[in-house]
């Protein structure tokens, strides 16, 4: 009788530990929303268009600890998910080449990476948790006005870039100087574009640049003159266009994600705590990987949602 009592209880324990893992694990969901987040300085002190060092390392071990995990844009774009089961893809994208975003500094006569800018940052925070994933796209501007010419250290640009490319990061267009679209005919546009990857090229000369972000956010008169087309020789072609605002992004497998306005979440303090509170209070529509880059696995009730053209082999939950 007490041997029967003792298994009953060893059994209710065992269930209870069996749903309390269930809930921590989050069932896989790859029609649902992600953040592409979106920086600007990482200096001092922290306002509009400035985060502070302390504050983007505290984003990381946010995100992190809430199950985001780093993506590359490009990989989203190809639907190559590569995030472990269970988490979220998230994907960081920094505009316009301020010195805080990458900057060398000497110590004691060895040239290193600055602890504080966002580079160092984020590499010392993979080294402590390697599993968060390496990833960030930099929407550099090579031929701007200081302090936003590719980094600000004219002798370390080629150097930065290399680096970047080198360790899994991406470089995107953000356009020559920083032209607003909006004001000008297609010649100059086009030449705004080619000359940015020309110039980006003359540092990686094999580096594609695959995505384009738009400066200040304003669309050229026609889309097609930022997608694809040539100038001074040199033929370019993006396959997303990023926005500078919009929310949480559909995911690449949904109907009606379009990589022509892929929308960002610029991060302010508050709107990104607002973004994480909307993923907690809506589990159902945040976006959660399932460990495998060849399938995707859909809510049963939400298939008619799936585009129609997705080549991956698809699962039903
Ligand atoms: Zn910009």
């Amino acid at each position: 009788m007490r041997l029967a009592l003792v298994a009953v209880l060893v059994l209710a324990a065992a269930l209870m530990f069996a749903a309390f893992v269930w809930a921590d694990q989050r069932t896989a969901n790859e029609l649902g929303r992600l953040m592409i987040l979106e920086y600007h300085k990482v200096d001092y002190p922290e306002d509009r268009w400035t985060r502070t060092p302390e504050n983007f390392r505290r984003d990381l071990e946010t995100l992190y600890a809430r199950g985001y995990r780093l993506q590359s844009l490009n990989a989203l774009l190809d639907g190559r998910i590569t995030v472990p089961a269970g988490t979220t893809p998230v994907v960081l994208t920094f505009d316009d080449s301020s010195p805080g975003q990458f900057r060398y500094v000497e110590t004691n006569g060895a040239l290193e990476i600055d602890p504080k800018c966002a580079v160092g940052i984020l590499e010392a925070f993979l080294h402590e948790k390697p599993d968060f994933g390496r990833a960030a796209t930099f929407y550099v501007l090579p031929g701007a006005s200081k302090p936003n010419r590719l980094f600000n250290q004219p002798e370390y640009e080629g150097k930065k870039l290399q680096y970047l490319v080198s360790h899994g990061y991406e470089i995107g267009n953000h356009t020559l100087w920083h032209a607003n679209l909006g004001k000008y005919d297609e010649a100059v546009v086009r030449l705004q574009i080619a000359e940015a990857q020309q110039w980006i090229q003359r540092h990686v000369p094999d580096y594609k640049i695959r995505t384009i972000a738009l400066p200040h956010g304003v669309y050229p008169r026609e889309v097609a003159w930022a997608l694809r087309g040539s100038a001074k020789g040199t033929a370019y072609e993006h396959d997303a266009i990023l926005m500078v605002a919009g929310g949480a992004a559909l995911s690449p497998f949904a109907r009606g994600f379009d990589p022509m306005r892929l929308p960002r979440i610029q991060v302010l303090e508050r709107d990104l705590a607002s973004w994480l509170a909307w993923f907690d209070k809506h589990p159902q529509e945040r976006f959660v990987s399932d460990g495998d880059a060849a399938t995707v696995t859909v809510p049963a009730d939400r298939r008619e949602k799936l585009k129609p053209d997705v080549k991956l082999r698809v699962i039903e939950k």
